[in-house]
């Protein structure tokens, strides 16, 4: 019998009991290691904590079962999605990014990608099927997905993409954030690479920056760890330990995070000072059917539009449980308003919310008091 989603939140890539030791290991505080009178990793001895920590270890094994690969851990997200496109492509090659995707990811394209003579085709989420289909990746050394996408939670079929990009040669690498390993497990749909932000919902505190590649091919796990090891954006042991604790929790504050959502969604499309509303759990939502058959539980995140910035400020004031913040996954209700960043090609009244754990009733009543401000 397989665990559920609790089970293998706490337990995954767990150690063997063995008496007297922690149930959890504490952080491994070293850079180098004692290397005594024997080669450097003689015997899997630690070395030097840049290539490989006991404390990355335990957290990569534990993050790795929960997408059905094995994982590398990076410093963030962005470290993470860099390593996964320079890892597997080179100058003369073409890659396929989100054009409706995470602005940092299509500021890496168009601001670095391109300066290494690396070409960058930027395509709409609810297009990339169609244009797979269409035979539009041929030639193409790389595609990334990122469903759903963020901020507007448009939803794409990995499978039917990575059965298009397979054919063509191409990899296949998903930013899956927004679901977390938990919600949808890309390689299991057909991806080389799942990637994730660990800063968001998968360690959900606010309180660190973490980001993970998994895979299940031997050489692209090779490329992947050598790039990291050369180019150095291995996390340390305090951001391993306290990402493997937090994930503990994981499969709670999903469920909570989407009772919450289900909640405010209701709301949202109850009031008359909302339109666009966006959860792809929703029934009738356009990501519904996609999200419904591909991805695993809903989360808490949700978008919709109000009439401009001024009533996202007033909606904001009549709250207190509401806090203005960007990123997104985290215990704290939060919402973004996402035109201030500039980027995303979103009305100035659109707005990101991210669902918290706090309870239901209290955050519905809330954000009713708020959408009570605008009339
Ligand atoms: C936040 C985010 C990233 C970047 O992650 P960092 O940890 O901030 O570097 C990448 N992709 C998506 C979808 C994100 O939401």
């Amino acid at each position: 019998m397989s665990w559920g989603d609790g089970t293998r939140s706490v337990r995954a890539g767990e150690h063997p009991a063995v008496p007297g030791a922690p149930l959890r290991p504490s952080p491994v505080f070293a850079a180098p290691f004692h290397l005594g009178d024997l080669p450097p990793r003689a015997g899997g001895r630690d070395a030097y904590a840049r290539t490989e920590h006991p404390t990355l270890r335990d957290f990569e094994a534990a993050v790795g079962e929960l997408d059905g690969g094995r994982c590398l851990s990076f410093a963030t997200g962005m470290a993470a999605l860099t390593a996964t496109v320079l890892a597997c492509v080179g100058s003369g090659d073409r890659v396929v990014l989100p054009s409706d995707g995470y602005y940092t990811t299509r500021m890496l394209g168009a601001e670095e990608l391109t300066r290494f003579g690396i070409a960058v085709t930027e395509v709409p989420t609810p297009e990339i099927e169609r244009f797979a289909a269409d035979g539009g990746l041929a030639g193409v050394a790389m595609v990334l997905l990122e469903t759903p996408s963020n901020p507007q939670l448009d939803v794409c079929d990995i499978a039917a993409v990575a059965r298009a990009a397979r054919a063509a040669g191409t990899v296949v690498a998903v930013d899956n954030t927004t679901a977390t390993p938990l919600g949808q497990r890309p390689l299991a749909l057909g991806a080389h690479l799942t990637v994730g932000s660990d800063t968001k919902a998968l360690t959900g505190h606010s309180d660190l920056l973490l980001g993970h590649v998994s895979t299940a091919d031997d050489e692209l796990y090779a490329q992947v760890l050598g790039f990291r090891n050369r180019t150095g954006s291995t996390p340390g042991p305090f951001e391993a330990w306290l990402g493997h604790r937090s994930m503990s929790t994981l499969d709670l504050r999903l469920a909570r995070q989407a009772q919450n959502a289900a909640a405010v969604a209701e709301l949202l499309a109850s009031s008359p000072a909302v339109t666009g509303l966006r959860w792809p759990w929703r029934v009738g939502d356009p990501s519904s059917e996609v999200a419904g058959r591909q991805m695993l539980r809903p989360n808490g995140v949700l978008s919709c539009e109000l009439a401009d910035e001024d009533a996202v400020a007033r909606l904001l004031a009549g709250t207190r449980l509401w806090s203005a913040a960007t990123s997104f996954g985290g215990v704290h209700s939060t919402v973004d308003r996402r035109a201030q960043w500039g980027g995303d090609a979103v009305p100035p009244g659109f707005v990101r919310f991210s669902c918290g754990i706090e309870d239901t009733d209290d955050l519905v009543e809330d954000l009713g008091r708020g959408l009570a401000a605008l009339g």
